[in-house]
């Protein structure tokens, strides 16, 4: 896959490692269950030294407590001291699709993603069963297929890829062995939870198309964006790999499109229902609040606010009947579209390596025994 490449080095660098996000935060519909305490789920610890030097806010305004641990949890801690500032043409205001106040800085942290790999972490039982039932529920509720309208098919695909995507994260980084901290492939996981599945797999080439579509539409917002760190040099390859990207994008562009979302919300009840997904979104946004496991909340949220930013571009972007005027994203935004479609792009290249091999396990599945 051509993108590939260009996405993993482009989410190393400066601008779209650190992603701005509130991690410690009550869930709104049920009490804590307790889940934090797994090892491999806490989101670990972001040392000053290793943020570029424009980023960090002057010392003299911030005291030892800014930097070090959070909440009594020295594994937990992450950096306070980057300066919005820094962020030359980007705008900062609350993002009607998400839940947190993202200009409520005080509770808002940064997280260094590449410290912090979406992976198995062990977060499993009733409480992931009770985020993942409240998100297909509560948010877009199973009616028989006869029953749904496109734009609910379309939520219920995209939660469904998301899921997907996840599990195969989990199964292609896999801790085989605690002692010893071997970390590998979990094949037979990924047959039994995707694989065999395969409205999963379509489901995670759909979200993967429709982000990418997102990208390949806002491509002269991206293009034209300050990816600016501090760092020249850093800052310069960034926006090589953005270019890259998109003009790879573009020849992409004349892929075959997930679905026409030009028209999608224009019938009777367009609007109603363009503002029935966007409260939905905030709706999963704050259900990730609920995830017991930090690691797996940052990358929930990330993913939700990737989402939704795709979702953003993909309806209000096009102009037609004057829907919006200009595209504005904010940079939290932009990290989180990129970061998502890397997440996709990869899981959609594990699945795509691993075809041959589940091809196998599938004929054993089949055959009689
Ligand atoms: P689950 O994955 O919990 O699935 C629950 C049920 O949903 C299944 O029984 C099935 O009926 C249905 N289902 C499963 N997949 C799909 C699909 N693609 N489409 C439609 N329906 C489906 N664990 C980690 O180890 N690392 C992580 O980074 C991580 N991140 C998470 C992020 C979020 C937001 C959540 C809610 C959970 C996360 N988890 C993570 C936990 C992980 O997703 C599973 O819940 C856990 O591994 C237990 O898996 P399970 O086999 O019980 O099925």
């Amino acid at each position: 896959m051509v993108l590939h490449p260009i996405l993993q080095d482009l989410v190393k660098t400066p601008f779209f490692r650190y992603f701005k996000v509130k991690l410690w935060c009550d869930c709104p519909f049920w009490p804590d269950d307790g889940m934090c305490y797994l090892r491999d789920c806490t989101v670990c610890e972001c040392p000053e030294s290793e943020f570029p030097e424009p980023f960090k806010k002057s010392s003299r305004l911030f005291s030892a407590d800014d930097v070090i641990c959070q909440e009594g949890k020295p594994q937990a801690a992450v950096d306070r001291t980057l300066d919005d500032t820094i962020f030359k043409g980007w705008i900062q205001i609350d993002n009607p699709w998400t839940y947190d106040d993202e200009t409520d800085d005080a509770a808002m942290t940064y997280v260094n993603l590449q410290l912090n790999p979406e992976r198995y972490t062990g977060y499993a039982g009733p409480s992931a069963q009770r985020i993942w039932t409240a998100v297909y529920k509560e948010n877009c509720p199973q009616y028989p297929s006869e029953e749904w309208c496109n734009e609910k098919k379309v939520m219920y695909k995209l939660i469904s890829g998301l899921h997907s995507s996840i599990s195969v994260h989990i199964a292609s980084e896999y801790l085989l062995d605690s002692s010893a901290n071997l970390w590998g492939q979990n094949v037979q996981m990924l047959y039994d939870r995707v694989w065999k599945h395969p409205d999963r797999v379509r489901n995670l080439y759909f979200i993967f198309l429709l982000v990418l579509r997102a990208v390949t539409k806002a491509a002269d917002y991206l293009e034209q964006a300050e990816y600016n760190t501090g760092n020249h040099v850093e800052d310069l390859k960034t926006q090589s790999l953005v270019r890259q990207l998109l003009y790879n994008n573009k020849l992409l562009s004349a892929c075959r499109v997930p679905f026409d979302e030009v028209n999608i919300w224009q019938g009777q009840n367009g609007p109603d229902l363009l503002q029935q997904i966007q409260n939905q979104f905030r709706n999963i946004s704050a259900i990730m609040n609920c995830v017991g496991c930090e690691k797996c909340r940052l990358w929930g949220k990330l993913q939700v606010n990737g989402l939704a930013t795709a979702l953003k571009v993909l309806f209000f972007v096009d102009g037609k009947n004057n829907v919006n005027k200009t595209l504005q994203l904010q940079r939290n935004e932009v990290i989180a579209l990129f970061n998502l479609l890397n997440r996709l792009s990869q899981s959609v290249k594990f699945v795509h390596d691993m075809g041959p091999l589940m091809e196998k396990m599938e004929r054993h599945d089949s055959s009689p025994t």
